[in-house]
């Protein structure tokens, strides 16, 4: 079944075999960063709506779930902008955690909502979340982020200090630095405070690695990186790792029923396959090899690369 508002699930560091959920189907967002990887912003907008209502996204969950290609790690809440603009946020929340009641709830935010009692409510519903916080010098962070131009940083710390109290759960804060932008002495020096005050579970440091949304954009040297680290970064999130190794543990049998499912709905390589299983790329080439043996599973050569698909499913050229 082709999905509309569901992707992956991919291998992510901090979440594991995450299966993502878009809430706005569209560049819908409060910001239009200059690193986006999605692309520019088309409606720049602090007003929540149902964009996607939480019923077709729950109805695809379902179907997901009925295909029976295991559990992921984690159900993780974002898509193509600001998932807290869904004003169905805690619906999907609810039906989410209904469906996969052992999997943990994961929702990406900007931290621009997280000023409203009502969206720190729906957030908190939720497993972990993962904060975004890029700057907190006023003019770095309208650069970066180019938000709503009712939107401050001062404001997004506080609503994030205030949410600290308010939830029981994960935060995971990225900071995302661009060269000559937001990496200044005095943004380190502001976030370093501010990482203190709000406690964290974890803090991931990274810069811009793929073309985003304004040309030119570069990342920092590595050297500014590491230095930033060291005095920012904090925690490890050990759960995925324990449920990869379930995972890795997994007898042939249902190896090769999964290798054969996910074939069956798009063409993979063998390391595409073994990160979306999260199993041992070996285990996944001897079970595609023998599939092929079988007559089960056909490849095909493109840019380099082996490709492998079902009998049932057509290559696009
Ligand atoms: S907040 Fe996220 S989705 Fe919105 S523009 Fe920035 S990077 Fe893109």
């Amino acid at each position: 079944m082709a999905y509309k508002y569901i992707f992956g699930p991919v291998m992510s560091s901090r979440l594991g075999r995450s299966l993502g959920l878009d809430l706005l189907g569209g560049r819908v967002c409060s910001m239009d960063c200059l690193y986006c990887e999605v692309g520019a912003t088309r409606t720049l907008t602090l007003e929540r709506k149902p964009y996607v209502p939480a019923e077709d996204i729950l109805e695809e969950l379902a179907a997901w779930k009925n295909e029976d290609l295991g559990a992921p790690d984690m159900v993780t809440l974002g898509g193509l902008g600001e998932p807290c603009l869904n004003s169905e946020m805690a619906k999907v929340i609810e039906g989410a955690r209904q469906l996969f009641p052992e999997t943990d709830i994961a929702v990406l935010t900007n931290s621009t909502l997280m000023t409203d009692p009502e969206v720190r409510a729906e957030l908190a519903q939720a497993d972990v979340v993962l904060p975004s916080l890029d700057s907190l010098v006023d003019s770095e962070f309208a650069s970066v982020n180019r938000p709503c131009s009712s939107i401050t940083p001062e404001q997004v710390a506080e609503g994030l200090l205030q949410f600290r109290k308010e939830f029981s759960g994960k935060i995971f804060l990225e900071i995302l630095l661009v060269d000559g932008v937001n990496d200044s002495e005095e943004n380190l020096d502001r976030l370093t405070v501010f990482c203190k005050r709000l406690g964290p579970d974890r803090v991931d440091v990274v810069t811009t690695n793929r073309p985003g949304t304004v040309r030119g954009t570069s990342p920092v040297n590595g050297a500014l990186l590491s230095r930033w680290r060291a005095r920012l970064e904090v925690g490890k999130y050990q759960t995925c790792a324990s449920k990869a190794e379930v995972l890795a543990e997994m007898s042939p049998e249902r190896l090769t029923a999964l290798v054969e499912a996910s074939l069956s709905r798009r063409p993979q390589t063998v390391s595409q396959l073994a990160g979306a299983l999260n199993v041992d790329s070996e285990a996944v080439r001897e079970t595609v090899e023998a599939l092929q043996e079988q007559g089960d599973v056909i490849s095909r050569e493109d840019r380099g690369e082996t490709f492998y698909h079902g009998t049932g499913h057509v290559m696009e050229e």
